[in-house]
């Protein structure tokens, strides 16, 4: 054999030596790249409910989650990354959907997660609606579409930080009369559901903040009456409607409990009681959870 073949032969081995070194100190530190875990809580969520995407990795801040093709931010929640995904109130019963974890990697774009969620049946409350004509005239008020814009803007802000911690509570104590999901139907058809939680109480009574935020929204609208939502951060919000007076206002940060106005019956409403809804990126969910289980 001819010595710059032989001496050729040698600089292939030597230079597949040195890629598969390369490889092996390399392999740590493409280990520490990948996300080490997905958990996902919530496959048989119902309607109005959340689906919990944990990510447990400091390097998890560059995945992105998805559900049904929608993009939904991870956030750093102690030291791992949550999507917290909301679940509309109408999803068809035992439809399924994926929740997919992707990842950008030095070789393209990696998954990292994707399972199946299956929508469960609630059985949701069915009433006949029936408000007095005076109340339904607060539907044609000029006000209307200029509060749900307001509105609407006020709980599409995503905050980084985490506000609240714990449970939420009750903004006051009473009886439920009228749960979330509640479905109004009007000859057979569904006019609408009800997406908060109704509690009665006596007027006058303290309204406490569900949890810690900052007040985002604190004013009178047509249909929401004396009406303050709450940024709890990351895209949660919490709202209470219908006071007869407001106790604090936008832009001052509430603790868990402290009093932000007082039970009434104003806007559209047939006595006195709190409405309290909860938010995911401005999807309402079903606040009964959020007074049970921990996000
Ligand atoms: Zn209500």
């Amino acid at each position: 054999m001819p010595n710059s073949r032989r001496h050729f032969k040698f600089e292939v081995r030597l230079a597949a030596y040195i890629v598969a070194l390369a490889i092996a100190a390399a392999s740590p530190l493409l280990a520490l790249l990948e996300p080490a875990s997905v958990v996902v809580c919530g496959q048989a969520a119902l309607p109005g409910g959340v689906i919990k995407v944990v990510v447990d990795s400091r390097h998890a801040a560059k995945a992105r989650c998805y559900f049904n093709g929608r993009r939904y931010r991870l956030f750093a929640a102690g030291g791992e990354y949550r999507a917290l995904i909301p679940v509309e109130v109408d999803t068809k019963p035992w439809s399924s959907g994926t929740v997919t974890v992707r990842y950008k990697s030095l070789f393209g774009d990696k998954v990292l997660y994707s399972g199946p969620v299956r929508v469960g049946e609630p059985d949701f409350d069915v009433i006949k609606l029936k408000i007095s004509r005076r109340k339904t005239k607060l539907y044609r008020d000029p006000a209307v579409p200029d509060a749900r814009k307001l509105i609407s803007r006020a709980l599409s802000k995503r905050d980084q930080e985490q506000q609240w911690r714990g449970l939420f509570i009750m903004p006051v104590s009473g009886r439920i009369s009228a749960p979330f999901g509640q479905r109004r139907v009007r000859r057979n058809k569904t006019l609408s559901y009800h997406l908060g939680m109704d509690i009665a109480a006596s007027s006058g009574t303290i309204v406490a903040a569900v949890n810690d935020g900052v007040v985002a929204v604190a004013g009178y609208f047509p249909l929401q009456g004396n009406a303050i939502i709450i940024n709890h951060g990351q895209g949660v919000f919490s709202a209470c409607y219908h006071m007869s007076a407001l106790a604090t206002r936008e832009g001052l940060s509430v603790k868990k409990g402290d009093a932000v106005g007082k039970v009434g019956s104003t806007g559209i409403s047939t006595g006195p009681h709190v409405h309290w809804s909860m938010f995911i990126h401005g999807v309402p969910v079903n606040p009964a959870d959020w007074t049970r289980m921990v996000y």
